[in-house]
């Protein structure tokens, strides 16, 4: 089959693989129709996320068809589903919390010092996302193998197009429990530090839960107007003093909630110096915006911070003065997806949610490398890219 692979920074291409096979029991294997590129993508293409090969299959957003099953597995050949990017067995301590992307039991490599050493826990699968998450083979690809497939796929409706459901696998389900993380109550001000992808479905995701204000920050013009379509006001970084505005939009109180759907690319973090911040030798961000900073500094006395966004190794210079004094909490956490998909998914049925107005480039998988590049460039307009295999 063919597949996107990883080959080192900012270095992605589409080879020949095996086709995936039945390992356990449990396992299925999914002709991929659809599947998307995602910021997080970005931090492997930026080689900022240690534990990749050469030759790695990526990709962790992606559905498709079932076309071979294991004993074990509940789902039967022609069904369409949805594949959460979370591998979680369904029955250790962590999966029955819901906790599902804490799952103790889906990172099949033998415990690796890198993740215990950062993180003091292995940490738990994702597809196509390093040797740290379980080294599994991504969904950039004509076929891919789903373990524990009795837990994690959604069987969709056919009336529903492939674009109406695909995010299912992560970026809806992020930008909604980011949201949920925020605890937004009715007539809340919610404020959201990134219009991408996930910071776009944490706006939709605020309004819906009953936010009355929800505040917008970027820098990237299209993606604010996106925002702004979801009736968020916005906010230029770097045209505006992001605190100070925050301020005056909420009486000189600070926002009730603040999400960060930026994660490292604020930090300042490059290939040449991630091993420098995990071991603390310099503060990341410094000298750049440092979007999660900011949201401390400016979430009110009492407040909530909620980050989605996603941070490798030990990011140093929080705000713990600020953190102690305004007696803020703090959420956070890779998606339990199986948590919230099949309420979202009824969302979608309803019309309550449209997914499909993210989509500014459909390509083939042969394309998937320009479609890195551009994401990843941030390209005018190149606001989330769909994999047609
Ligand atoms: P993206 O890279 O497309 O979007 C990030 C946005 O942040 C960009 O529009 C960028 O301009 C903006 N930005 C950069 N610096 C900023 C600053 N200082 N202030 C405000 N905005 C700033 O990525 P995405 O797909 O939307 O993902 C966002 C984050 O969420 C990434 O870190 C990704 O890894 C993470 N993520 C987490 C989960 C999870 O399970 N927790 C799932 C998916 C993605
Ligand atoms: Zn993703």
């Amino acid at each position: 089959m063919r597949a996107l692979t990883w080959h080192g920074t900012n270095d992605v291409r589409v080879d020949t693989h095996p086709d995936p096979e039945i390992i356990n029991p449990r396992d299925t294997i999914i002709k991929i129709t659809s599947t998307a590129i995602c910021g997080s993508d970005l931090h492997l293409y930026d080689g900022v996320i240690p534990g990749m090969k050469s030759g790695d299959i990526l990709g962790h957003e992606f559905m498709g068809e079932v076309v071979e099953t294991g004993p074990k597995s509940t789902l039967k050949k022609g069904q369409r589903v949805v594949v959460p990017f979370t591998i979680s067995c369904g029955q250790c301590f962590f999966c029955q919390q819901q906790q599902y992307s804490a799952c103790d039991n889906s990172n099949p490599v033998e415990k690796q010092d890198a993740s215990e050493m950062l993180y003091g826990h292995p940490m738990s699968g994702i597809f196509g996302y390093s040797h740290l998450t379980g080294g599994y083979a991504g969904g950039q690809a004509e076929y891919v193998r789903v373990p524990f497939s009795d837990v994690g796929p959604i069987v969709v409706p056919d009336h529903l197009t492939d674009d109406q459901v695909l995010f299912l696998s992560d970026i809806l389900p992020t930008g909604w429990m980011a949201a949920d993380n925020a605890e937004i109550q009715p007539g809340d001000t919610v404020a959201v530090w990134g219009a991408g992808p996930v910071g776009l479905f944490a706006v939709q995701s605020a309004v819906l839960m009953g936010a009355a204000q929800v505040i917008c920050i970027d820098h990237h013009p299209h993606r604010l107007e996106l925002a702004q379509k979801f009736g968020a006001k916005i906010i230029n970084f770097e045209e505006t003093h992001v605190r100070e505005a925050l301020m005056e939009m909420t009486g000189g109180i600070g926002p009730d909630a603040v999400i960060d759907a930026v994660g490292m690319e604020a930090h300042g973090f490059t290939p040449d110096n991630v091993l420098d911040v995990v071991k603390q030798k310099i503060a990341p961000g410094a000298d750049r915006g440092h979007a999660l900073r900011q949201a401390i500094l400016a979430v009110r006395k009492g407040g909530r911070v909620s980050v989605p966004g996603v941070y490798g190794g030990m990011l140093d210079k929080w705000p713990l003065g600020a953190m102690m004094e305004k007696g803020i909490t703090i959420k956070t956490g890779q998606t339990h997806v199986q948590k919230y998909i099949k309420d979202l998914l009824r969302r979608i049925e309803e019309g309550e949610i449209d997914t499909t107005f993210l989509i500014s480039h459909h390509l083939s998988l042969e394309d998937a490398p320009t479609g890195y590049r551009n994401f990843h460039d941030k390209q005018n307009e190149w606001t989330k890219v769909v994999l047609r295999p």
